[in-house]
């Protein structure tokens, strides 16, 4: 099992399967998604040793995002990949669900177990406004959808921000009454690319955790797997929800999860200043050496990330790395 020197266990991968997005969502590409070159993403061979590697050293869950991961043609054979790699329990997929519907069932078919949505607001303007897109209906859809195909667990982000969605709490948690599906609310992050709009736009959750506690939400005790999130329930709705505030005290306490990006580099955190080509492992095929160096790489993760002195590290947009 991966372990860093703070005895943090790391049994999670988000792997990005390209950094490509169709969206323009404020906060991330507000100019979409902009590349001079031709973006490099892994073969399936490389995908099937990094995966390998990674369960080699006691990863269970994979998830899949991007940029927006459904743009990758190869995205049922590389949920394919994670499904037939022993040692691999869960599959997850986070996407924007743009055009999913077609794609959903071909996904699970593959072995798909969980799936992430993002929905910044549940009103199709505030939606656009975000997004630049107008595809709410979409998303929504795809929840049904994906719960017809036998998923049982979806999940909707939204990330908090103040102009459009911070007066929305009640909108969002009138569409969890009947669904059983986790509303998560993410606190805006800073990126390297976002400064003045993160100046502009962030909000803590804690607002909404003290709205949740007094009107009768629980919080859930974490699992022992649990990562960052916070979860909450309460007797009179059939969803839950969550909160991840990356900038509240011992947030990275729990991190459970490494990344890797679509051409193959390997971040120790979300906010690091550096990253490692794992391509030469990839290249050969080369699962115990590449695990070995996992072990020992992952000893060098830093404690926490230092996004509250405003540093975000390499990370120029989260459609870099898939958030
Ligand atoms: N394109 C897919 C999507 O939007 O769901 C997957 C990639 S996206 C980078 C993954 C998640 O990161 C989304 O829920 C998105 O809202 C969130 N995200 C992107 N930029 C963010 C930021 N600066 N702060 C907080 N969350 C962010
Ligand atoms: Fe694309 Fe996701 Fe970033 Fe929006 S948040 S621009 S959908 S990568």
């Amino acid at each position: 099992m991966l372990q860093d020197s703070f005895n943090r266990k790391f049994n999670y991968l988000r792997l990005s399967v390209t950094e490509v997005c169709n969206f323009k969502c404020n906060y991330c590409l507000p100019d979409g998604y902009k590349c001079e070159t031709r973006p490099t993403t892994l073969a399936l061979a490389q995908t099937h040793t990094l995966l390998r590697a990674f369960a080699m050293v006691g990863t269970k869950k994979v998830r899949l995002t991007g940029g927006e991961p459904t743009l990758r043609k190869e995205l049922p054979d590389i949920v394919a990949l994670c499904n037939d790699t022993p040692g691999i329990e869960s599959v997850a997929l986070t996407s924007n669900g743009y055009r999913l519907a077609q794609k959903l069932p071909r996904l699970v078919d593959a072995g798909l177990t969980a799936l992430n949505l993002s929905a910044d607001s549940l009103s199709p303007y505030t939606f656009s406004q975000i997004t630049g897109n107008n595809s709410l209906d979409e998303v929504l859809r795809c929840i049904d959808l994906a719960f017809e195909l036998g998923l049982k667990k979806v999940k909707l982000n939204a990330v908090l921000l103040k102009q459009y969605n911070g007066t929305q709490l009640t909108q969002f948690l009138n569409f969890i009454k009947d669904k059983p599906v986790t509303f998560r609310f993410i606190e805006l992050m800073r990126t390297l690319d976002n400064a003045a709009y993160f100046n502009a736009q962030h909000v803590s959750g804690q607002s909404i955790r003290t709205t949740l506690e007094k009107s009768g939400w629980q919080m859930q005790p974490k699992g022992p797997d649990a990562g960052p999130a916070v979860e909450f329930c309460h007797p009179d709705y059939a969803g839950q929800v969550g909160l991840i505030m990356p900038y509240s005290k011992d947030f990275c306490a729990s991190c459970n999860r490494l990344r890797v990006s679509a051409d193959g580099k390997l971040h120790l955190c979300l906010f690091g200043d550096a990253n490692d080509d794992l391509t030469p492992w990839l290249d050969d095929g080369d699962v115990t050496g590449l695990a070995t160096y996992l072990s020992n790489r992952v000893l060098t993760k830093w404690q926490g990330h230092q996004l509250h002195l405003g540093k975000s590290g390499l990370t120029r947009h989260l459609a870099m790395l898939g958030g």
